[in-house]
């Protein structure tokens, strides 16, 4: 709904302005945040005024005298630690991620819970919920300084509803997530896809920071792209834009999950390079990986991981190594289609083949780079994410925190953070 510009708009439009300029370019003085939105100096002083009787910004000490001495000090602004918070709920796969993330990005409070598939989505919902209490219990923070729970869904969601609509990877289908947590807990609560979640992390917090048109890469039992435009996540239609790991890369490939043949993410996903790399070793196709295969199988009976086959290609395993290599370059081409589509300024790759080695992360950079068309890939930059296996939960605490530095500043109905202020968090 579009709200037309009443004064209290603009006015929460430059208050925000000033929260995200604070966000990225801290320490800075009243005189630069002035000149680089266009508000007159008044205008900023009261409103930085009223941001620190709220205990949101402080000073953090004086600029340098300009020409040697002669001038004025001026007063250098920066957010304070811990002043807001918001919760991050990762639903991963294999481990749910629980945490508490404030207005600069740290963690301050984190809790992992281990994933059993079996189990029902209102058991499991049952679980985060007690860890989730728990985990914001544990640290002070007074509950009306929580703007909001952020979930992030590896999968297809409706972000309007909260519904998760579908998970491959997780088995559900049409649960109303953000529902039931909205039953829960005196605050907004928004659900959206895990990767998109991941883009809002990296442009507040990460090395988005930055510039306002990137795409998140991820590679994980999936493959999936979040897609920022002009400092908007573009969700498509019906949310669901970004599936990169259902393009074709290979038309004679594996049966993808999707019915279709040679996707992405049937190719080279996690899922489908621990296949490979198990088959082979069942095969018997290579002895030296069958003995590394058969070792891990015997350490507490528990499958390949993506930290296995990473460690065996950097101790020398051939067969590993090729195989690395094939889903580096089967990567970046997908990363050069995107390039391709969206002409951004950077693209931010994550996942478990990211995190322990450069091997796959660099044979992807370098294929992206190449195979792009020349005028969109000479201004991307190609990067690994700063955040390693915490991507996901700083992106979904990131959701509810986009709103703080957001939502006036778009036509949607901002959430009026005052009125939850003095009001506990968790209803039961
Ligand atoms: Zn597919």
């Amino acid at each position: 709904m579009y709200r037309g510009h009443s004064g209290s708009t603009v006015r929460s439009h430059n208050r925000s302005l000033l929260l995200r300029l604070l966000l990225r370019h801290e320490p800075i003085s009243r005189v630069e945040l002035a000149s680089i939105t266009g508000l007159t100096m008044p205008t900023v002083h009261g409103l930085t005024k009223e941001l620190m009787a709220e205990g949101i910004v402080e000073e953090l000490g004086t600029t340098d005298p300009q020409g040697g001495g002669a001038g004025r000090r001026a007063a250098l602004l920066g957010l304070i630690p811990g002043s807001w918070v918001s919760i991050g709920v990762d639903l991963g796969v294999q481990v749910i991620k629980i945490g508490v993330l404030d207005i600069k990005g740290e963690v301050l409070a984190k809790a992992e819970l281990v994933q059993n598939s079996r189990e029902k989505p209102d058991d499991v919902l049952n679980n985060v919920f007690e860890v989730l209490k728990d985990t914001v219990n544990s640290i002070d923070i007074d509950p009306g300084k929580i703007v909001g729970l952020g979930i992030g869904v590896p999968g297809l969601v409706d972000v309007s509803t909260g519904d998760v609509r579908r998970t491959p990877n997780l088995g559900w289908e049409d649960i109303p997530v953000g529902a039931w947590f909205q039953e829960r807990l005196a605050l907004p609560v928004i659900l959206d896809n895990n990767i998109r979640a991941m883009t809002v992390g990296e442009r507040m917090f990460g090395k988005g920071r930055e510039q306002p048109n990137l795409i998140s890469f991820y590679v994980g039992p999936g493959i999936g792209a979040g897609i920022m435009i002009n400092d908007e996540i573009f969700r498509g239609v019906n949310d669901g834009a970004g599936e990169v790991g259902h393009t074709l890369i290979d038309p004679s490939g594996p049966v993808c999950r999707c019915g279709r043949r040679g996707c992405l993410e049937a190719v080279t996903s996690d899922t489908a390079i621990i296949r490979k790399v198990q088959e082979a070793a069942k095969a018997g196709r290579d002895k030296e990986l069958r003995n590394l295969v058969f070792r891990a199988l015997q350490q507490g009976g528990r499958n390949v991981t993506i930290a296995d086959i990473v460690n065996w290609a950097e101790e020398g395993s051939l067969f590993c190594q090729t195989i690395l290599e094939d889903a580096g370059r089967l990567l970046g081409e997908g990363v050069a289609n995107l390039i391709n589509l969206f002409n951004p300024g950077l693209i931010i790759v994550g996942g478990d083949l990211f995190t322990h080695s450069d091997f796959v992360f660099e044979e992807l950079a370098a294929v992206a780079k190449a195979k792009a068309f020349s005028v969109p890939s000479k201004n991307v930059a190609v990067v690994k994410t700063g955040f390693g296996k915490e991507q996901g939960l700083v992106g979904a605490a990131a959701l509810a925190l986009w709103e703080f530095f957001y939502s006036s500043a778009t036509s949607q109905t901002p959430i009026d953070y005052h009125k939850i202020e003095k009001r506990g968090w968790a209803l039961h």
